[in-house]
């Protein structure tokens, strides 16, 4: 079976995930946003802290959660207040993001 989230909702400043798996997720939505995996913000999508990351200046906006749009079955792709929406999330790597938020 290929994990894919059932639900996605944001509650107050977390995202909460339903997995077809049964279990569920939970990812503050500034840590979503910090580890933003595009070329921009941090290029290869890898674990938490282990590289180096270019210096990104954020503001409020960055932040605000617009809307997450589903890409290729696949990943999600969350739309950004301040514009931003660049980053695609596979499901791994936000499975694996809130396991490490938690
Ligand atoms: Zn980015």
């Amino acid at each position: 079976m290929r994990l894919e989230p059932t639900n996605i909702q944001q509650i107050g400043d977390e995202l909460a995930i339903a997995w077809n798996d049964g279990t569920e997720s939970f990812l503050k939505v500034e840590l979503l946003r910090r580890a933003c995996p595009c070329a921009a913000c941090g290029g290869e999508p890898d674990v938490l802290g282990q590289i180096e990351r270019p210096q990104v200046t954020y503001t409020e906006k960055s932040f605000e959660l617009l809307g997450l749009d589903w890409v290729g079955g696949y990943a999600l792709q969350p739309r950004w207040a301040d514009g931003h929406a660049t980053g695609i999330y596979s499901f791994t790597y936000l499975r694996r993001l809130a396991q490490h938020s938690n």
